[in-house]
């Protein structure tokens, strides 16, 4: 991307990353460079997503109910499945088996709250839209759909971080505010439109309905971060690397120029 043209397109992804450290956006996006190597806390959260995509899977949806042992036994193979040489744990105190205890606390969570029926009136998982704001194109992955009645939807997204969102902190989150406007523009009869965050770490839930209002603030607020994206792109020196903790859980090091040789973190065993 070097230029602005109508067919560059955004995800939150790319948003995120543009924030936390232009440095990290151009490497990624605009150099294309991509690494194996992830964070065990990405790599849990990842399984823990599919385990819940599999439970909602549309096989899964005619079943009356679903046990725990079922859930555990998808979990654990998809961990050895997809486990391999390049994950890595910052915490020095912490090995693989608390994050994968982690993982499992998450779907009990989950269980405990919607098991063992899970009859929510689900429309789709993994749902993957395309929609505008403003002039620039976007595209996003909602974790889950449900329509409960004609016209209605929530949108659904899994967290397995540490930390849960505060209800203020939802209602300025600019993640949910694009799934939002994405079913407003792919579904027909759009009514009412919530947003729920799942902290699957503790439990926890927040649900928000955005006024209009706030939602045409929040666009404003999008349009303003792809607008600054934009003017970096006359000097590739624009992107500056923006050091901070995060730092730790990315392995672009050798390709920054805030750093000097690899990500010294250590390799999950
Ligand atoms: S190592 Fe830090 S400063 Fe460098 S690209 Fe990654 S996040 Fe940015």
């Amino acid at each position: 991307m070097s230029k602005k043209t109508s067919s560059n397109t955004f995800s939150y992804s790319q948003l995120s990353s543009f924030k936390n450290c232009p440095q990290q956006y151009k490497i990624t996006y605009l150099d294309g460079v991509r690494k194996s190597n992830e964070s065990i806390e990405a790599f849990m959260g990842k399984r823990v997503h599919e385990v819940l995509e599999w439970l909602y899977s549309e096989e899964n949806r005619l079943k009356p109910f679903i046990t725990f042992d079922g859930l555990c036994q998808t979990f654990d193979n998809l961990w050895v499945d997809h486990w391999h040489k390049e994950i890595h744990i910052a915490d020095t105190h912490k090995n693989s088996d608390y994050y994968y205890s982690i993982g499992k606390r998450c779907l009990s969570n989950y269980y405990s709250r919607y098991g063992p029926t899970f009859d929510q009136r689900v429309e789709d998982i993994e749902v993957d839209l395309k929609f505008t704001i403003g002039d620039h194109n976007f595209r996003g992955i909602i974790d889950r759909l449900d329509q409960p009645e004609p016209g209605k939807w929530i949108v659904h997204d899994y967290k397995t971080s540490k930390r849960p969102k505060t209800e203020r902190q939802a209602l300025n989150d600019i993640q949910l505010a694009l799934y939002q406007i994405a079913v407003e523009q792919n579904f027909g009869k759009v009514d009412e439109i919530s947003l729920s965050w799942h902290f699957l770490r503790i439990g926890s839930e927040v649900t928000i309905l955005h006024t209009p209002e706030q939602l045409e603030i929040l666009k404003k607020k999008l349009i303003k971060m792809v607008d600054k994206i934009y003017n970096c792109l006359d000097n590739e020196n624009n992107f500056i690397p923006k050091e901070s903790i995060l730092c730790h859980w990315c392995y672009l090091w050798e390709e920054c120029n805030a750093k000097v040789g690899p990500n010294p973190v250590k390799r999950a065993d």
